[in-house]
């Protein structure tokens, strides 16, 4: 439920009503819209309606939300939320690219790839140093060295890092890097892992489960946001269903189907979605197209060699050329690049 204020409504007026909500035992959540601020209710599902909220001085309506996340929701939050990156915005009108190897495998394999997908347009590095291997024989990732990579690329290139945090256990140590913390397909729904990343003021990205629907996906969402990280944003990366050509099945649908759910900012990861390097720009030309805020690209300089996911990586070259392409779409759907 939220509790839309009246226009100008006073802060006493708010706070009285926030301490009304409490009173009955549930959490508040406030939404400071341009217009109006909204009070978000959430808590249990026990029935609010005996408690005549709408009564209360300053407010305007109490909407009821239908869909069970809530602080995800548009009706809580009608307003896009741009997530600021040391002041690379993502959610707005820029479409923001997050390219960079699936892992971090060496100092000059990380840099000379961080200034490979500098140069071609990228504003954020992505690498992994805690991979969610299926085999446990598979290359792991170099943990803490990596982050110390990281951290040197960062500094060298001026990007931004994202890297994915894999348990709880991990989270003190990968922000003490990371400028957004990834929740990886397979953790979606890690709940206290969740709970623990919501609890930091870390922008998180949110990668939709491969066996997830959209509506689990904004619910793992809203268990970072409940936390108080109000600084959310989702990444589809393709589902499994019965098709096996390719490594998983890209949904399309799902982004502008979530851009109308939510005001969080959606990515598309065209990489992990085909499995398949030469299909990779196709679809990440289709996630622009339908509305994604961004892309989150895996490139590596000699993708044959790489330790995890090379069949899916670009070379940096096919990247630029991909970047290339998306700078004629953009504007095309109302976006600068
Ligand atoms: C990755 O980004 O390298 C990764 C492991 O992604 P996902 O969790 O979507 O498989
Ligand atoms: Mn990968």
């Amino acid at each position: 439920m939220v509790i839309v204020m009246k226009r100008g409504a006073s802060a006493s007026e708010i706070s009285f009503v926030v301490s009304q909500v409490e009173a009955f035992g549930y959490r508040a959540h406030l939404s400071h819209g341009t217009e109006r601020t909204i009070v978000g209710v959430v808590g249990d599902d026990r029935p609010l309606e005996s408690h005549n909220f709408e009564l209360l001085p300053g407010v305007e309506q109490v909407v009821r939300i239908l869909q069970p996340f809530k602080l995800a929701s548009r009706d809580f939050h009608p307003e896009n939320t741009i997530v600021d990156v040391r002041g690379v915005q993502i959610g707005g009108q820029q479409i923001v690219i997050i390219a960079g190897p699936c892992s971090v495998e060496s100092r000059s394999q990380l840099l000379e790839t961080a200034w490979a997908v500098k140069e071609a347009g990228a504003m954020i590095l992505r690498a992994g140093a805690f991979k969610p291997r299926s085999s446990p024989y598979s290359f792991q990732g170099l943990g803490e060295e990596a982050l110390e990579l990281l951290a040197e690329a960062r500094e060298e290139t001026g990007l931004p890092v994202i890297t994915e945090v894999m348990s709880t256990e991990q989270v003190p140590l990968v922000s003490k890097y990371a400028d957004i913390l990834q929740i990886g397909t397979r953790n979606m729904q890690n709940f206290p892992l969740l709970q623990v990343v919501g609890r930091t003021r870390i922008p998180v990205m949110v990668k939709r489960g491969l066996m997830n629907t959209v509506q689990e996906w904004l619910l793992s969402a809203d268990y970072v946001l409940s936390g108080g990280n109000r600084q959310v944003m989702l990444c589809e990366r393709g589902i499994r269903t019965f098709e096996t050509a390719t490594r998983n099945t890209f949904d399309i649908n799902a982004i502008p189907l979530v851009k109308g759910w939510t005001h969080l900012p959606v990515l598309g990861d065209p990489s992990h979605g085909t499995g398949k390097w030469d299909l990779v720009s196709a679809v990440g030309r289709a996630c622009i197209a339908a509305g994604a805020d961004g892309l989150m690209v895996e490139v590596h300089p000699d993708p044959a060699k790489a330790l995890s996911d090379g069949a899916q990586s670009l070379k940096p070259e096919r990247f630029a050329e991909l970047v290339a392409s998306l700078r004629k779409i953009a504007p095309a759907v109302g976006r600068t690049l």
